[in-house]
């Protein structure tokens, strides 16, 4: 089976659509200048300059989209989002995660298999994949578990679960505490392939602790999570990886000793990768100091030290891929106290403006670095990465950077609403998304809903 049928979505009309006159960025193909974009059956079939293909020319009629003074990216790809399904579906559906997904301009999404039953059989993997055949607008690719159950001992059918199209392997939402049951893991690997990526913390040092332990848990009076809960087990599965030559991927890294390490073990040859997410990027703990529960994840945010270490990793490519992470909760769910709420936030519908906003506008990361980095993550497990050039299919993303949008104000396209940038103003508005071909997202058009 090859990687790209490993991806589920919907049948869709392919689209037939002219943008006129946006400023094309593609730092992959090296595009960076506005042009006229023709996308036929689905694939681009035209690139010209300003005002070279008009709908006279493109006919028979297409729709055509004004362009001019906005921006067309390779659309996003989510290497790590939560869809909560089977079994959650009052938090997410691959309706309403995929919807998400779409708003924010996202062409492709990896799910997480901490779901009700565990992604850990042949049986739950089909059963799901047919759910996305059905319901997802974009296409949806899964990770299947470690172990059974999340349960880190005894490890899923990893062989029989990668020739069923699971993309990777990951315990996400809990570490593979056990070095042995990991290095089985990365021995089994040499014959189910595919990427193991790795939730790391130690449970042992995260102990009860629900945020960052620093300054701010402390005056709070609040258990901490102190930055070694992950970086030691990063360290640790780094020297694991190169010494069982595995390929291991690491999941949202939120601290500088993480980084270290990776900037250590990868100088010695252990083929390691790593994301970081838009809130791990732009918020660090004080966030949390009227304990707000959009603001309790795991890894937790931590302090400006640990955030600067992110921001360098991702600019320097030790960092390869942002990540959302996209956790969605109810809202009754998140109206506990601070301890008892569950971790994470939602992040599809903000990813691009967060990142745009917090850290391109002033300068701190580039554009073009940035639509790489979040276009990056698919091709880590093998997936072919958008691009746009002419025969291709499309995969854009059509966004205004001169206007902004207060967050969450006109709902979400996710069930949830538990956001983290609730209520600011971002800049970076998604216009229009075109995933594998297809329209599935236009702001404001009533066939988002
Ligand atoms: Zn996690
Ligand atoms: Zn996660």
């Amino acid at each position: 089976m090859a990687l790209q049928e490993k991806l589920f979505h919907k049948p869709a009309p392919a689209a037939e659509l002219l943008i006129q006159g946006a400023h094309i960025l593609d730092p992959r193909v090296g595009i960076d200048a506005p042009h006229d974009i023709l996308i036929r059956k689905g694939r681009i079939a035209q690139l010209g300059d300003p005002g070279a293909l008009d709908a006279e020319a493109t006919a028979p009629a297409v729709q055509t989209v004004a362009g001019t003074g906005k921006h067309v990216f390779p659309a996003f790809v989510d290497p790590h989002v939560h869809l909560r399904t089977p079994g959650q579906e009052y938090k997410e559906s691959l309706d309403t995660g995929t919807a998400a997904g779409a708003a924010g301009g996202f062409c492709q999404l990896i799910a997480m298999p901490n779901t009700a039953p565990v992604v850990d059989t042949v049986t739950v993997l089909r059963s799901l994949a047919a759910t996305a055949a059905q319901q997802a607008r974009v296409p949806t690719g899964f990770l299947a578990s470690i172990t059974v159950g999340l349960g880190g001992s005894d490890l899923s059918p990893m062989a029989a679960l990668a020739d069923t199209g699971a993309l990777g392997f990951t315990d996400d939402g809990k570490p593979v505490s056990s070095a042995g049951v990991l290095r089985r893991a990365l021995q089994y690997q040499r014959l189910a392939g595919r990427v193991i990526a790795l939730h790391e913390e130690d449970p042992t040092l995260s102990g009860a602790g629900v945020m960052h332990e620093g300054a701010v848990s402390a005056r709070l009076g609040i258990a901490g999570i102190p930055s070694i809960s992950e970086s030691t087990m990063v360290a640790r599965d780094c020297a694991l990886a190169l010494y069982e030559n595995a390929r291991v991927h690491f999941q949202h890294l939120s601290c500088a000793e993480s980084v270290d390490a990776l900037v250590f073990w990868r100088q010695r040859g252990a083929r390691v990768s790593a994301e970081v997410t838009p809130h791990h990027l732009t918020l660090i703990d004080d966030a949390a100091c009227d304990l707000d529960t959009r603001f309790k994840m795991n890894p937790p945010l931590r302090t400006e030290v640990h955030r600067q270490a992110v921001i360098d990793g991702l600019r320097s490519g030790i960092i390869d891929c942002v990540a959302t992470d996209h956790a969605p909760h109810a809202a009754y769910e998140k109206e506990m106290s601070f301890e008892e709420a569950p971790m994470g936030t939602t992040g599809l519908e903000t990813s691009f403006p967060a990142i745009y906003t917090e850290l391109v506008k002033p300068g701190i990361l580039r554009l073009p670095l940035v639509i790489e980095r979040m276009t990056a993550g698919g091709g880590l497990y093998g997936l072919p990465i958008p691009r746009i050039e002419v025969g291709a299919k499309a995969n854009i993303v059509l966004v205004d950077l001169g206007s902004s949008f207060t967050v969450g104000a006109g709902g979400y396209a996710s069930r949830s609403e538990n956001c983290c940038f609730h209520g600011r103003v971002f800049s970076g508005v998604v216009e229009m998304t075109i995933a594998a071909g297809a329209l599935v997202y236009e702001r404001g058009s009533e066939a988002n809903a």
